[in-house]
């Protein structure tokens, strides 16, 4: 007998699994269908913070105020240890360029209600006091969040079953089910067709190729992004701090680029990124191995901007395939074909995944999103 949903979730990172607990929340009978395990794409690989500084202008900003109130709230509804903690968020100068568009920035912000500082160079020494002297120009500072980024994931899906979820891990889907133009649910590798009123996908980098199969072309790309993890340090950061470069040259098409982002966690472990290389650039029998040159790069930043730490032991380094989009916002909302919505392509996933999960819910629900999606990639 063919299995039957009302809604199907394709993808088990930070968004497929808020969207399967506010579906399930919302009474619906939800299947979400992973082809690894949850949090194995780039959600696995992130840093935990709850970005608020490096939001996009407009819906993005009004969505990201949104869900840092939701996140100080997640752990109660959850039932869960997720970690959440105020943490200070440096975006930082490091040459006249950036410092130019770091200025933007913090107008463009200031104009939208942020209340975000702009530290000068000495400043942002005393706020870390383990920068090199004299490398950077300014900072813009805001007080915004961590979390631990598994427990929440895997709380999201403790709590959507605990609602009538149904997980399937290790299940691959093959392509979209479409008759007569209208999307009817999945056709999984096992040759399964799984039907539903609502198909979600939020299959991060593997979005485009997923949706091919329904003849759509969903401008979501990805990079190859590469990270490591240290020994547990005592207490080192005050702040995470990410170069203002990041912005404007780590996700371009041309070449990898590195720019530094580090983070201290819970646990005093010292998070570093990352190098991003587009993914045709990247040379396929490596692409899931960490690469020479990040390698050399994060090296010679770190002992530029943080030389307390070039004797630190590396635990660990991993690689992931990170999504973006050309215009840095998401594909968000229905789509041209009945009975498909897209959930792909979001700049930051912590922050941003429990209103995007209740906004599903209320499209799904109520037929429409509650706020106005149209700043969004409509495919
Ligand atoms: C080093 C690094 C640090 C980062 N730090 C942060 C941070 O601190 N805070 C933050 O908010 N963001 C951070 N990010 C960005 C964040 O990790 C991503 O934006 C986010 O993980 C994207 O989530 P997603 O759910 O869209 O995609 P993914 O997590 O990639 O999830 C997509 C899932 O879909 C599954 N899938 C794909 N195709 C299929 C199929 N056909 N069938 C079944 N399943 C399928 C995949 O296996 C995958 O698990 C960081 C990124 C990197 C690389």
């Amino acid at each position: 007998m063919r299995r039957q949903f009302d809604c199907i979730v394709i993808g088990g990172g930070y968004f497929g699994c808020s969207i399967a607990y506010h579906l399930s929340k919302a009474g619906k009978a939800t299947a979400l269908i992973e082809q690894k395990e949850i949090a194995s794409g780039a959600s696995g690989a992130n840093f935990g913070c709850v970005q608020v500084q490096d939001s996009n202008m407009g819906m993005s900003l009004t969505l990201t105020l949104r869900g840092i109130e939701r996140m100080r709230t997640m752990g109660q509804e959850l039932q869960a240890d997720i970690g959440f903690e105020p943490f200070g968020s440096l975006i930082v100068a490091e040459d006249a360029a950036q410092l130019q568009e770091l200025e933007n920035l913090y107008q463009q912000k200031k104009e939208a209600g942020l209340d975000i500082d702009w530290l000068s160079a000495a400043q942002v020494l005393r706020a870390e006091p383990n920068l090199a002297p004299k490398r950077i120009l300014a900072a813009t500072r805001y007080t915004q969040a961590k979390i631990y980024p598994f427990h929440y994931m895997y709380a999201l899906v403790k709590k959507a079953r605990e609602q009538g979820l149904t997980l399937m891990e290790h299940t691959p889907a093959a392509s979209l089910w479409m008759e007569g133009g209208t999307c009817k649910g999945v056709i999984l590798c096992s040759g399964e067709a799984l039907r539903a009123e609502q198909t979600i996908v939020s299959a991060g980098s593997w979005t485009r190729e997923f949706c091919q199969t329904a003849g759509l072309d969903v401008p979501v790309y990805s990079v190859k992004a590469e990270a490591f993890v240290t020994e547990p340090l005592k207490p080192f950061l005050n702040n995470f701090y990410s170069s203002a470069g990041f912005f404007t040259e780590a996700h371009g098409q041309e070449a990898a680029a590195t720019s530094l982002c580090i983070h201290q966690s819970h646990h005093g472990n010292i998070l570093i990124g990352e190098t991003a290389k587009p993914d045709g650039r990247a040379e396929l029998a490596y692409a899931d191995m960490s690469s020479v040159e990040h390698c050399a790069h994060i090296h010679a930043l770190l002992t530029r901007y943080f030389p307390a730490l070039e004797q630190v032991q590396v635990l660990r380094s991993w690689v992931t395939r990170s999504p973006y989009t050309e215009s840095c916002q998401p594909v968000f909302g229905p789509s041209s074909v009945e009975g498909l919505i897209l959930a792909a392509g979001f700049k930051s996933a912590a922050i941003l995944s429990p209103v995007v999960g209740d906004i599903v819910a209320q499209l799904v629900v109520k037929g429409k999103a509650g706020v106005d999606l149209s700043e969004f990639i409509y495919v």
